[in-house]
């Protein structure tokens, strides 16, 4: 699939806080046993599995461990789907996996687990959860008393106890490397075969537990086409003020799955529809209001047209949607503070880097992002200057292509003049002389020429920007 790779250093950052699951009450106390799908009753095949995991998988197995493809690949793989990552379940100790893989290594602190490298593939290697005895618990597992959210867990069990961890049912299938079975304690395939995306356990203890997983549903809705439970989409509207609470670097890793995975219109439209973009994302949600009107269609379009160069395999940065999504606020702040007598170069440079310092309070996008989001925002100003020097120097600058893929969804939008952005297209595809005339310059020198021919048909500005890109 486009877009999101295993081993990219969002996967690490987000997995080395990825908490523990579930709480003691809400553990299954009986453990039901699985319904055990044999090789011939289901469409897995080895050969649609990374050979990397393969190897980790077997490996374990070899040296007597409990091995399992677990989570997302096989969920995905039974859909027919090809999985993002591959991650393990076993019931060796990180330790013990730590001293079978030379290429390994544990990483996190609350939620301690093996990573296996293999190049740039890593395969997440994680030990079952469990209870545990009260004695370990009290050690090892922590769950804050104020707000239910499980902060620490590494008591580990058995697979019996680790099922009732994981978030939905179709995230809590397990495929046995000793038999090529599949384990399915929750009724994970028959929601998969429904396309329902349901909790595990109550979903009101399971989303305090951690409130991430309420961005998990309207993620996977929008990514496989679900239908989410009518208990969680009901609770989900109450409970969505958690997010709030919520680390803002978890949040920058969220929002990489939730926008630059080649499904972000959905994901935004599940996220508007339970209530939860507002906590992302404030200052828009406010801007946008209740309705779909020109405001909606704006971000819309911007939505769909990542989506496209996702499907086209084309490189995507997350820069230029978390710029549209603050464009409709920058420029009404910016205006406030122009008709309090600030110029309005001065007031859009104030409010662009006002308005990226409240969001990235919120969620933490990295400064190679912010920084650029910010000046592709600060540049819209520059649009209105069609002759001169400096009109020429903008056209030339590394940030002139973000920025006008930006002018085209404002003018498409009627945020900006139609004629304007057209007459920025045509520019592009003259010759540096042309181009040199029509803004009012003499003949060109050598920089004009090395431009010549950079049309406007690529966009979105990561073409351009070497450095901005999404990290692969
Ligand atoms: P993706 O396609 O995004 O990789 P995934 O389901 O594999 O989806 P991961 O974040 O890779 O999601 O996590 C792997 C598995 O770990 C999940 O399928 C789920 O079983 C469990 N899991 C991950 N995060 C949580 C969470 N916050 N709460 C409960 N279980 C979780
Ligand atoms: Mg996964």
């Amino acid at each position: 699939m486009p877009g999101l790779r295993a081993g990219c250093y969002y996967r690490y950052a987000w997995q080395s806080h990825k908490p523990g699951f579930l709480l003691t009450d809400s553990i299954q106390a009986d453990h039901p046993a699985p319904q055990i799908i044999p090789r011939s009753e289901h469409n897995i095949s080895r050969a649609d599995i990374s050979r990397h995991a393969l190897k980790v998988l077997y490996r374990l197995k070899d040296a007597g461990y409990q091995a399992f493809l677990v989570g997302g690949s096989v969920r995905d793989l039974l859909l027919g789907r090809h999985p993002k990552d591959f991650d393990v379940a076993t019931d060796a100790h990180p330790e013990d996996v730590r001293a079978l893989f030379g290429n390994s290594r544990l990483i996190g602190r609350r939620f301690r687990l093996a990573h296996v490298r293999f190049g740039s593939e890593i395969i997440e290697v994680a030990t079952f959860r469990g209870l545990g005895t009260e004695e370990v618990a009290s050690e090892h597992r922590e769950v804050s008393a104020e707000t239910g959210r499980l902060i620490r867990d590494n008591v580990y069990g058995s697979i019996e106890e680790d099922v009732w961890r994981r978030d939905f049912t179709a995230n809590a299938l397990y495929y046995n490397i000793a038999d090529f079975s599949i384990w399915d304690f929750t009724g994970g395939v028959a929601d998969i075969q429904a396309r329902r995306l349901r909790i595990i356990g109550d979903p009101e203890t399971r989303f305090r537990e951690d409130p991430v997983r309420m961005l998990r549903a309207a993620r996977f809705a929008a990514k496989l086409g679900f239908e989410l439970d009518p208990a969680s989409a009901r609770i989900i509207p109450q409970l969505a003020s958690l997010i709030d609470g919520v680390p803002p670097a978890r949040l920058f890793d969220e929002f990489m799955k939730l926008f630059q995975s080649g499904h972000a219109l959905q994901s935004y439209r599940q996220l508007r529809q339970y209530g939860l973009f507002e906590h992302l994302f404030p200052t828009t949600a406010a801007w946008l209001g209740p309705g779909t009107d020109a405001r909606g269609r704006f971000l819309e379009a911007a939505l769909a047209s990542t989506d496209a160069r996702v499907a086209a395999d084309r490189p995507v940065t997350p820069m230029f949607l978390l710029g549209v999504f603050l464009w409709g606020p920058v420029a009404d702040r910016a205006a406030a503070q122009a008709a309090q007598g600030m110029s309005d170069f001065q007031a859009l440079a104030v409010a662009a880097a006002d308005l990226t310092r409240e969001q990235t309070e919120r969620i933490a996008v990295p400064r190679r992002f912010s920084i650029p989001m910010r000046e592709m925002l600060q540049l819209q100003i520059r649009f209105d200057k069609t002759r001169g020097a400096r009109a020429l120097a903008f056209l030339e600058s590394k940030r002139f292509r973000a920025a006008y893929d930006l002018l085209l969804l404002r003018a498409a939008a009627g945020n900006a003049d139609a004629g304007l952005a057209q007459w920025w297209t045509t520019l592009q595809g003259l010759s540096p002389e042309e181009q040199r005339r029509e803004l009012g310059l003499g003949r060109a020198g050598p920089a004009g020429r090395r431009r010549r021919g950079r049309g406007g048909r690529r966009g979105h500005g990561a073409d351009a920007v070497e450095g901005d890109r999404q990290p692969a």
